[in-house]
Formats: structure tokens, C-alpha cells, sequence
């Protein structure tokens, strides 16, 4: 049975890594926070010395690291220290980090260019997804390496997609992304226009998730309370997916739209909205909390009923 090394324990590779544990495959991981890897080994992981002495030994290397830069890092140039340089010819690395498309393709052609064998693999489904193996995995690369990945992915998640080539599982999710960034304000602006008006929240919710309005950021995270009880509105807006996550997110939309040249006007907006309430304790909200933002600049005093 192949060996797999886990680099980074953090919300999401802590349990994607006891998960893969549970499944009955031989883990090495590391994380560079010693209280994770404790954390992990409590839960049943073996931790390795470094992250490249977890990659010497593996067959398959899993990256789940904060940002591009950190992926880079991590997997350095292929000679000297880093991932690329110690892991054995051939080793299949798959890094699900939410990262630019452009610092995915750099990441893939660094390790082929090592002798190995690259996927990007971004996750969608946050943190309860992680720990209930239901993750959604959109992927990037040569389908016989997808092939190779995918049992090993089901053991992390329940929907595994194979996008196409290098770069284009953060394709997936970067697009993903920038319509859940605009649906989920344009839900928020929606709900304080109603209240505005004098419609229920709740009248709101039963017409509009029922006519061309619904969308998953009404049916499944309401960002009022009420309606859909388990979404965050109704637990003080704790994420969920976080809107310092959000913004990170809409940022590397903002990357790829620069690239391309798209017009996307609501893109770039909602970039902007969600980096302003980033910059403030919405950072740790779940991003639906948006709302407030929205109907706390509403005008006073105006009122269209
Ligand atoms: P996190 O910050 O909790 O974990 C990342 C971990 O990587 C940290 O513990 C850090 O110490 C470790 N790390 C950094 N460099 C390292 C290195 N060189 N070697 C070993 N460990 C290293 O982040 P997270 O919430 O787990 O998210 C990970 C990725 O998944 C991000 O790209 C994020 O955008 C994406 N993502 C997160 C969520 C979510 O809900 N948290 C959902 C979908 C996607």
C-alpha cells in the first residue's frame, strides 16, 4: 500500500489527515506548528521529523498550506531543501491549498521538472466538510495521475472531479468562488431591501427559494436567522466559511480576471466588499454576515413602505 505524507495539519489537513488514518492508509505528516502535530498524533497520525522526511519515504504527497507562497516554499525549486528535491522519482504530489492558478501552474512544473508527477486538488466544503470526509475535490493534471488520486481523495471526500489539465482544479474553484463572493451579497442586499419594504424575512425566503432567485447562498446559508435553521445567521454568524476566507478567495478571482481580461465588474466588486470587511472582525465571521455590513449602510430613516 503506498505511504502518503501530509504536509499541514491546520483547520482542514488535521482532519483530512485522520480521515485518510481512519481509512487504514500509512500516514507520515508534519505541520510547523509543534501543537498541531500533537494534535494530529492524539488523533492517530504518525508525525514525521520534517516535511521532508515525510516525503522521502512517501509515494503520494498531500499539500494543505495557507497560500501559493507557502506551496512554493514548501516544495522549493527541486534542488537542495524542500518537497520536490527529497521525495523519491515519480512521487505523485497533490496539493489541495486554495491557491492562484498561475502559482498552481508554477507548483506543477516545478515538480515535473523534479522527475515527479503533480495535481492541484482544491477542496470546497470547509471545515465540517474536512471532518465528515465530504469534501468536494476539483482537480488539475494528466487524468492517469487523477486515476491514481481519486481512491485516495474518496477517503477525504464524497464529489472528485477531474477539471482538466494543470491549473484548472483552481480554475474550477476560483470560478466557483466568485459566484458564491456575488450571490451571497446579492442575497444580503435582497433581504434588507425586503426588510425595507416591509416583506418577512420569511415570506422573502418561501418565494424566493422557490422562483429564479434561489441559489445556495439563500437555500443553504440564509444570512438571516429563521428560515434555514441551520445556517450561521442563526449562531451568531460563526463560520462556516469564513469572510476573511472570502476575500482571499475573491483576491486570487481578482488575479485570474487581471490575467484575462475579463469584464467582470461584479467580481472585482465584490472583491472589494469582502476585503473592506476582512479588514475588520468580519475576517472571523462567516461570511454571510456581509448582511449586516449592507443594511447597517442602508440610510436611516429612508423607507419605501
Ligand atoms: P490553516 O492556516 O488552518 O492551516 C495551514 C497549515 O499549514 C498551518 O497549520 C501552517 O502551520 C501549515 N504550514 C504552513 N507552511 C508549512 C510548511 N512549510 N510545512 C508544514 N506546515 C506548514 O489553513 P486551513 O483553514 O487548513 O486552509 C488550508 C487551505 O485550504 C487554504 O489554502 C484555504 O484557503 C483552503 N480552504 C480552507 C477552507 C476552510 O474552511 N478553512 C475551505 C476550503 C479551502
Amino acid at each position: 500500500m503506498s505511504i502518503i505524507a501530509f504536509i499541514g495539519l491546520g483547520h482542514m489537513g488535521g482532519p483530512m489527515a485522520a480521515n485518510l488514518v481512519r481509512a487504514g492508509r500509512d500516514v507520515r505528516a508534519f505541520d510547523l506548528v509543534p501543537e498541531l502535530c500533537a494534535a494530529a498524533r492524539d488523533a492517530g497520525v504518525a508525525i514525521a521529523e520534517s516535511g521532508e522526511a515525510a516525503a522521502a519515504e512517501a509515494d503520494v504527497v498531500i499539500t494543505m498550506l495557507p497560500e501559493g507562497r507557502h506551496v512554493l516554499a514548501a516544495y522549493g525549486d527541486g534542488t537542495g531543501d524542500g518537497l520536490l528535491a527529497t521525495a523519491r522519482p515519480g512521487t505523485l504530489f497533490i496539493d489541495s491549498s486554495t491557491i492562484a492558478v498561475d502559482d498552481a501552474l508554477m507548483a506543477a512544473s516545478r515538480a515535473v521538472a523534479a522527475g515527479h508527477r503533480a495535481l492541484d486538488a482544491p477542496v470546497s466544503g470547509g471545515v465540517v466538510g474536512a471532518e465528515n470526509a465530504t469534501l468536494a475535490f476539483m482537480v488539475g493534471g494528466d487524468e492517469a495521475d487523477f486515476v491514481e488520486a481519486k481512491p485516495i481523495l474518496e477517503l477525504m471526500g464524497h464529489r472528485i472531479v477531474h477539471c482538466g489539465r494543470a491549473g484548472l482544479g483552481q480554475a474550477a474553484k476560483v470560478c466557483n468562488n466568485l459566484i458564491l463572493g456575488i450571490s451571497q451579497i446579492a442575497v444580503a442586499e435582497a433581504f434588507v431591501l425586503g426588510e425595507r419594504l416591509g416583506l418577512s424575512h420569511q415570506v422573502l425566503f418561501d418565494v424566493a427559494s422557490n422562483a429564479s432567485g434561489q441559489c445556495w447562498a439563500l437555500t443553504t446559508n440564509c444570512p438571516v436567522p429563521g428560515p434555514v435553521p441551520t445556517s450561521p445567521a442563526n449562531h451568531d454568524y460563526r463560520p462556516g466559511f469564513a469572510g476573511a476566507l472570502m476575500a482571499k478567495d475573491l483576491g486570487l478571482a481578482e488575479q485570474a480576471i487581471a490575467r484575462t481580461g475579463v469584464d467582470a465588474r461584479l467580481g472585482l466588486l465584490a472583491r472589494e466588499i469582502y476585503r473592506e470587511f476582512a479588514e475588520g472582525p468580519g475576517a472571523q465571521q462567516d461570511f454571510s454576515a456581509i448582511i449586516n455590513t449592507i443594511r447597517a449602510q442602508a440610510e436611516p430613516g429612508a423607507s419605501g413602505r
